[in-house]
């Protein structure tokens, strides 16, 4: 019995889909002006651990995400330029080479997190028909307006706007004091922004009410409803994500179809960098290349997420991640020295699934995990953690091939000559650079063998 935290309700629910065993399941995903960073991978690792809990749980999943590729403003509330459009202008490219770049850079760093791919990716720019079409559907129904600026959605028109984030609207409510210029109250959105004057963006198409391009959440509704249907089962995000853009999404999708939009909303925690949301003002701003570099292993980040439980911040330092990364080392370390016994340890797999179905409690499946590789008594550690590998994919089976550097290769090679001529305290000289070096020697039959020291 999987239990999942759903933000409309605030509380853990029992899950059950609406068809059987099929579940649809959306992904806000990136804006793609950038190099998304880690913060913002932190989410994708939980939207993945949350994919592969329910396919564990006998599920088959459709997992639908979204590449923003225009519409998303430099300020959630409508105003300020596009990000695809600033970073085009200031990298000297096409809006859709900016969009092209950034996404492929992304689905690489998902490939070294072992998050699988969505069964679909969608990019809004693909899909400006459809949007148009559900604006078309709210114009009809009376839930737009227009101004100068653009075609707005009419948040007073919703009985419950803002029953997701449990929005106060009395305190939303247009005051003298905040500046809403056209639009009627401050919730209103964009479904449609104006180009002004037309010919000025690079991304722009004609729409019954002008030239122009749709708004961000409107982008999210129509993709997650095309593939997904008009009521589907869970989408997920971050948080900052709850009071704007997912309140906007229900709103406007409800409006569209009289229906329930979504049954289970899921959002993940920050990261955070000195207590605060990562971000490129602040610090923190880092990518997976830029931890490669530090040599960092993608997946010991991809460990270090799972050490955190998803609705609870995670603060990043290079330190906190070293520790993850040598906790991560350590383990595969001592599991590379257990032997196959082809049995499954039903206790420990057990415990495992108790954690995972509560809620995706991932720290505490680690620490089963930790639990059963130091049991001495244990049987059937391989086999269990190859079931548990189906969610935490973090490669502890993998054997991987070591590359010796060329310069440890000579030292060996040295202290093999050196041992030949019985020069033994040049040879214990050796053996005591190269463990300084981290790599320890030991004397075969058949010669001197190298391995790294944990
Ligand atoms: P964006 O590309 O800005 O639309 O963000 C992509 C995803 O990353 C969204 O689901 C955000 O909620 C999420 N996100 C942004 N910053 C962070 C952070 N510091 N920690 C975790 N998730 C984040
Ligand atoms: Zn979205």
């Amino acid at each position: 019995m999987l239990k999942l935290y759903n933000t409309l309700t605030r509380k853990k629910e029992v899950f059950k889909p609406l068809k059987d065993k099929q579940v649809g399941m959306y992904t806000c995903g990136p804006t793609v002006y950038w190099y998304q960073h880690i913060g913002n991978l932190r989410s994708y690792i939980f939207a993945d651990i949350l994919k592969r809990v329910l396919i564990y749980n006998g599920y088959k999943v459709k997992h639908v995400m979204n590449v923003t590729d225009v519409g998303h403003l430099t300020s959630d509330a409508d105003t300020g330029e596009d990000k695809i459009e600033k970073a085009a202008k200031k990298e000297k490219k096409s809006a859709w080479q900016i969009a092209e770049f950034y996404w492929k850079i992304f689905k690489e760093d998902f490939k070294k997190l072992n998050i699988i791919e969505p069964d679909i990716w969608c990019k809004a720019t693909e899909h400006i028909r459809e949007q148009i079409e559900l604006i078309k559907k709210l114009e009809k129904k009376g839930y737009t307006y227009k101004t100068s600026d653009g075609i707005y959605f009419d948040t007073s028109k919703v009985k419950d706007y803002g029953k997701l984030a449990k929005l106060r609207i009395k305190d939303l409510k247009a005051g003298a004091r905040v500046k809403i210029g056209e639009k009627k109250h401050k919730t209103d959105f964009a479904l449609w922004k104006f180009s002004k004057p037309p010919g000025k963006r690079q991304q722009e198409w004609d729409s019954p009410w002008g030239i122009g391009f749709p708004g961000w959440h409107i982008e999210c509704s129509a993709m997650s409803m095309k593939y997904l249907g008009e009521h589907f089962d869970i989408h997920t995000g971050g948080v900052d994500h709850i009071p704007v853009h997912h309140t906007n999404e229900i709103a406007q999708s409800e409006a569209a179809t009289g229906k329930k939009f979504v049954n289970y909303w899921v959002h993940g925690a920050f990261l955070t960098f000195k207590g605060e949301k990562i971000s490129k003002s602040k610090g923190g701003f880092c990518t997976i290349s830029e931890l490669e570099e530090k040599n960092f292993e993608p997946l010991a980040y991809r460990y270090f997420c799972l050490t955190a439980h998803y609705r609870s911040q995670l603060e990043f330092s290079f330190e906190n991640l070293k520790n993850a990364q040598n906790a991560y080392r350590r383990l595969k370390n001592i599991i590379s020295d257990i032997k196959d016994d082809k049995k499954i340890n039903r206790k420990y797999l057990t415990e495992f699934e108790q954690a995972i179905n509560n809620d995706l409690d991932m720290p505490s499946a680690l620490a089963v995990l930790w639990r059963l590789v130091r049991d001495k008594e244990a049987k059937g550690k391989i086999q269990t953690i190859k079931k548990m590998e189906e969610v935490f994919d973090l490669n502890l089976l993998k054997k991987e091939k070591i590359k010796i550097p060329k310069e440890i290769l000579e030292l060996v090679k040295k202290r093999e000559e050196a041992r030949k001529e019985t020069n033994f305290e040049l040879s214990d000289k050796l053996r005591e650079e190269l463990r300084k070096k981290g790599w320890q020697v030991e004397d075969t039959k058949s010669g001197s063998k190298v391995k790294k020291i944990n």
